[in-house]
């Protein structure tokens, strides 16, 4: 099955050249449905990562690249604009926290939080604090692969100890403790606290991703947190960045995390499911004020402007993919998938080696008490027609919207038979 090319040149993400994982070959795929190149249908529960929102395939998508194309696929965005941009910008200031007000273009996620924090930089230095160049964020984050993203990653599940001195040194608090559907602990936010209180005069902001930590852990903490978090912040001078780059576009039952919370950050990254898993695309929106007085600094501009800022193509897919998100509604949908989710994975928890069984919104997470063996699982989930690609201790998924109640029933209880039945396991507990 696994391609002989792709496998001798081809690198696939974290992957070893030695010692490749298999790969499973799309021929193509359509709605909630991934189809092999041998024939076999797999049911989607990864959305491709968090993006693919409405499916794959979807006609109305199809048709905004199609219709787009007849213009133009690319200009470049110096000096030029284009209708796509101004649509999806005006629509985007909608749905945002009516606080945002200006919006930047980015290539990726993590290109998205390297202008966040260079937003933030140079907002300092433009209010005549130019000390304040670093950044405080929680453990168990997640926030790209670039340099800084990664200098604000989990160091230990982050890729630290590998790129040792060449990155750096962040402000690290422990990760909220608290649930989000348990009790507020006052404890949760000492540390912050504490090392805010420190640390001010050298802190730029505070990242974070708010409610759900992604790929740290696929966490759900509690959205008192954000808000003393926030109250911190405003009493100490510290920009707040949102990356809701996974969080985004209904996946938590909110069109964004913050709103569980109602707090508004300074600046806030979105991508992932802005275009609807077609192209890639993001953006880092701000307050006026930022904007503003990011200008007025001795540069007079923001520094950064990707070649392929504000991709044409990418725009029109984005517009229409958050168009068709609105005008559903996508409250009750993303309101059936969690019933289901939660009816269906919430039995694991009793197993032995099942640690947590948590979901919110269209995330459903099984946690194990040990890592997970990846090439075994996925192979078994492919098996049985399923693609949900685990890591660490964590068997999750995030399916795409469209998923029919028939799908996702199918796609949980195959995930579940193999979680049940996984080596060692005493598998009477849930017969
Ligand atoms: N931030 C968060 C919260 C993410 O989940 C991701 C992607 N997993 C990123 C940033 C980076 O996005 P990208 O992979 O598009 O660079």
């Amino acid at each position: 099955m696994t391609d002989l090319f792709d496998l001798e040149h081809i690198w696939h993400p974290y992957t070893s050249m030695l010692n490749p994982l298999p790969t499973f070959k799309v021929k193509r795929a359509y709605g909630a449905t991934i189809e092999l190149e041998d024939g076999r249908a797999l049911v989607d529960g990864m959305s491709s990562w968090w993006c693919a929102i409405h499916g794959y395939n979807h006609p109305e998508l199809n048709q905004a690249v199609t219709d787009q194309l007849q213009n133009m696929a690319h200009i470049m965005f110096g000096g030029l604009t284009h209708e796509p941009a101004i649509e999806l910008g005006k629509l985007l200031l909608k749905i945002t926290p009516p606080s945002l007000d200006k919006i930047f273009y980015a290539d990726s996620g993590s290109v998205a939080v390297e202008v966040a924090l260079k937003m933030a930089v140079q907002y300092w230095a433009a209010l005549n604090k130019p000390e304040k160049t670093n950044f405080i964020t929680t453990r168990s984050g997640y926030h790209g692969d670039t340099w800084n993203a990664m200098s604000v990653c989990d160091p230990v599940t982050g890729m630290h100890q590998i790129f040792g001195t060449s990155l750096p040194n962040r402000i690290f608090v422990p990760a909220p403790q608290s649930r989000f559907d348990g009790e507020w602990n006052p404890q949760d936010i000492q540390q912050l606290k504490l090392q805010i209180e420190q640390h001010h005069h050298s802190i730029a902001a505070l990242i974070i991703e708010p409610i759900v930590q992604g790929a740290g852990g696929m966490r759900f903490y509690h959205p008192e947190y954000l808000r003393q978090a926030k109250a911190l912040c405003e009493q100490y001078n510290l920009l707040l960045i949102f990356d809701e780059i996974a969080t985004g576009f209904g996946r938590t039952g909110k069109m964004f995390a913050w709103e569980h919370a109602q707090v508004e950050p300074d600046i806030m990254c979105i991508g992932k499911g802005l275009t609807g898993g077609y192209m890639t695309l993001s953006a880092t929106l701000t307050t006026k004020q930022v904007a503003e007085s990011i200008s007025r600094g001795e540069a007079g501009v923001f520094m950064h402007g990707p070649t392929f800022m504000a991709n044409p193509l990418a725009c029109a897919v984005a517009l229409r993919s958050t168009q068709l998100l609105v005008e559903q509604d996508w409250q009750a949908n993303i309101q059936r998938i969690e019933k289901i989710l939660t009816e269906q994975l919430n039995d694991l928890a009793q197993l032995d080696h099942v640690a947590d069984v948590r979901v919110l919104g269209a995330i459903g997470v099984v946690e194990l008490t040990t890592n997970v063996d990846m090439k075994t699982l996925q192979q078994q989930f492919v098996e049985r027609g399923i693609w949900v690609r685990p890591f660490g201790k964590l068997v999750y998924v995030m399916p795409p919207y469209v998923i029919t109640d028939d799908e996702l029933h199918y796609l949980l209880a195959q995930m579940s038979e193999v979680v049940k039945n996984m080596q060692g396991v005493n598998s009477n507990v849930l017969a």
